[in-house]
């Protein structure tokens, strides 16, 4: 829950509410938010979905950028992160500074599957022999039970972030998880993220400062050499690079999402 006012600086856009949240709609809608700023695209999302929308934080830059941006507004925004139980503790720290700061409440959101129960159904260190299976058991399942009570949601998805993420929207139709899905710092490059960072003088994970530029559960992230691409440390030696959250290949998981549920 997010009450503090909106800054005055901090116009909003007039932007009318669609009939329908059709994908083309949405489509127009995101070639219309490209001269707005985040934080206008974040007000727009806020009220038009107030109490009905969530933001996914990994806790890595973007998040940081957005769990601020909305911690001044006005509205009913759920702040959730997933917690696999292998996060760094650097993860965990940097979580209770961030709610110390902005005044907000993270909310923890996990599977229901111990790690010690994992072990017993999949067999041991499901990281190692089959990192997909593992992702969807301890973050895309939790993450479409909480996005399956929301309507919109919110993520600090960047286009110049993998070949994957190039054409993601502003705003666009989450044809996966069936809702709205803002990306309002699509456009923003490493660079304005931060500085945005250093202006507001927030804080960071410590991890970036050990050569960790991308940072997820300890068993998958490494650090990387100067010159590496930056998410060349998460899912090392694999050919995984994208933990589930954001793609729409899921078909072959119906074998773990059945015994996951049992
Ligand atoms: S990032 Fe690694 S440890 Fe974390 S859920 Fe995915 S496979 Fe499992």
């Amino acid at each position: 829950m997010l009450a503090r006012p909106i800054r005055p600086s901090q116009k909003q856009t007039s932007f009318d509410q669609p009939a329908q949240w059709t994908p083309a709609v949405l489509a127009e809608m995101s070639d219309r938010f490209e001269d707005q700023s985040a934080v206008q695209i974040l007000q727009w999302a806020v009220k038009h979905f107030d109490g009905e929308i969530a933001l996914a934080s990994s806790f890595g830059p973007q998040s940081i950028v957005l769990a601020h941006m909305l911690s001044q507004m006005d509205g009913d925004v759920t702040i959730f992160y997933i917690d696999t139980g292998l996060l760094f503790q650097e993860t965990y720290d940097l979580r209770d500074k961030l709610e110390a700061q902005l005044g907000i409440t993270y909310q923890r959101v996990a599977t229901d599957i111990s790690l010690g129960e994992q072990t017993q159904r999949f067999g041991p260190e499901l990281w190692k022999n089959d990192s997909n299976a593992c992702c969807y058991v301890r973050k895309v399942l939790p993450l479409r039970q909480t996005l399956s009570q929301h309507k919109a949601w919110i993520t600090g998805v960047r286009r110049e972030q993998s070949a994957t993420r190039t054409h993601a929207g502003l705003v666009e139709w989450d044809h996966t998880n069936q809702l709205v899905k803002f990306n309002p710092l699509a456009n923003w490059t490493k660079e304005q993220v931060w500085q945005y960072i250093a202006d507001n003088d927030l804080p960071y994970n410590e991890l970036h400062d050990k050569g960790y530029p991308s940072i997820g559960c300890w068993p998958c992230t490494r650090s990387v050499q100067a010159g590496e691409d930056e998410r060349s440390g998460r899912w090392a030696g694999k050919a995984k690079t994208e933990c589930g959250l954001h793609v729409r290949d899921n078909v072959q998981f119906g074998q773990i999402r059945e015994a996951a549920a049992n």
